[in-house]
């Protein structure tokens, strides 16, 4: 029995995989709505801080994962006290706040934005100093798809955007002028046997993941290198499970990477992986945490996967051809933003 934190669309294919390994899910979240709670009886809806609920939850499953790194660090050390909890908790406090996940990745030599901490006006004052304008000021924590940071393109919006992010902690990025935004989701099992996808190229619609795309238009060399990184990163973390590791991919003479963030799960730049891999990265998770062996990663077809986003789920199924494979994720309510599903288009040869 595998416990899932979180039952939004990523806990429920989590869920849709163990389930054709043979194994059972028990899926722990606040909200009686949500789209996990569909694919799988067992379940407790209670607040992450509900001490008793979380030793039942804890007491009803072998082991423990979770679909969205913002587990609050206390739930994550109360339930890994009492079961195994995969990915750890250290991998979980680095990649919940932006400055101890890019000293991590520095102290690695791992390449990420020219950076400085702030926590005052002063402070982004001798951080524009420092790095230049335009800059992206960022709150450290619980920021996602663009939420929680804003672009300065000149001091005269310093004060304004310190304003609407503070007193939360903030981090000043350098701009990077990317070419295009790549990922690559990577696994590591408890017996260290690690294994990368091909790399997506990922672009964004107003902050969201619009479509991802593989193969990546990059170089053989950078894309063995992006898949280094990754797994230096799940190396030095100990790391046992999925993780998704997003990089710019910086323009010159050689084209270089920096990493832009990690998140410690499976990833929405990883959908592809369900239509065209021997080993998806849903079923790759569940059998890193189980104790299994990795399944094999190899890419079998080009392909596009497109999110679908508030009402374009409405267009399935009448957009449909016989290349595209859709996945929804039974969401009742199609608001503006929302992720509803995504479709999988196969690019024949
Ligand atoms: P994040 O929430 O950090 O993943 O940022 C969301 C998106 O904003 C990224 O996917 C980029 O497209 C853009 N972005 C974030 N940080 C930077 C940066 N330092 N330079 C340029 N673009 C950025």
């Amino acid at each position: 029995m595998i416990g899932i934190l979180g039952g939004g669309q990523l806990g429920r294919m989590l869920s849709l995989a163990a389930s054709r390994l043979g194994m059972r899910t028990h899926i722990f979240c606040p909200d009686a709505g949500s789209p996990a709670f569909e694919v799988t009886p067992h379940r407790t809806i209670a607040a992450y801080d509900d001490e008793a609920a979380l030793a039942g939850f804890a007491d009803a499953v072998d082991v423990i994962t979770y679909e969205f790194e913002n587990v609050p660090a206390a739930t994550a050390a109360f339930l890994a006290s009492r079961k195994p909890l995969r990915p750890g908790p250290d991998a979980l406090a680095i990649s919940q706040d932006r400055l101890a996940e890019k000293s991590f990745l520095v102290s690695k030599n791992i390449p990420v934005a020219p950076h400085r901490a702030v926590t005052s006006l002063m402070d982004l004052d001798a951080a524009i100093d420092a790095l230049g304008l335009p800059a992206v000021l960022k709150t450290t924590r619980l920021g996602y798809d663009g939420k929680g940071q804003s672009v300065l393109r000149d001091r005269a919006e310093a004060a304004g955007a310190f304003a609407a992010l503070s007193p939360k902690p903030l981090v000043l990025e350098a701009f990077v002028p990317f070419d295009t935004e790549i990922s690559v989701v990577v696994a590591r099992n408890a017996a260290g046997e690690v294994r990368a996808y091909d790399a997506a190229e990922n672009v964004h619609r107003h902050h969201i993941l619009h479509t991802s795309t593989v193969p990546a238009k990059i170089s053989p060399g950078l894309e063995k290198h992006a898949a280094m990184l990754a797994k230096v990163i799940v190396v030095a973390l100990d790391y046992v499970g999925v993780l998704g590791v997003e990089f710019f991919v910086v323009p010159g003479e050689r084209p270089s990477l920096m990493v832009n963030e990690i998140a410690p799960r499976v990833h929405n730049s990883g959908h592809w992986t369900e239509a065209v891999c021997l080993t998806d990265q849903f079923e790759q998770h569940i059998r890193a945490i189980a104790g299994w062996p990795l399944g094999d990663p190899t890419r079998l077809a080009d392909v596009v996967m497109e999110n679908l986003i508030g009402e374009g789920v409405l267009n399935v199924p009448g957009g449909l051809d016989r290349d595209t494979r859709p996945h929804l994720y039974g969401k009742t309510d199609a608001r503006p933003g929302r992720k509803m599903g995504h479709l999988n288009r196969i690019v024949r040869p």
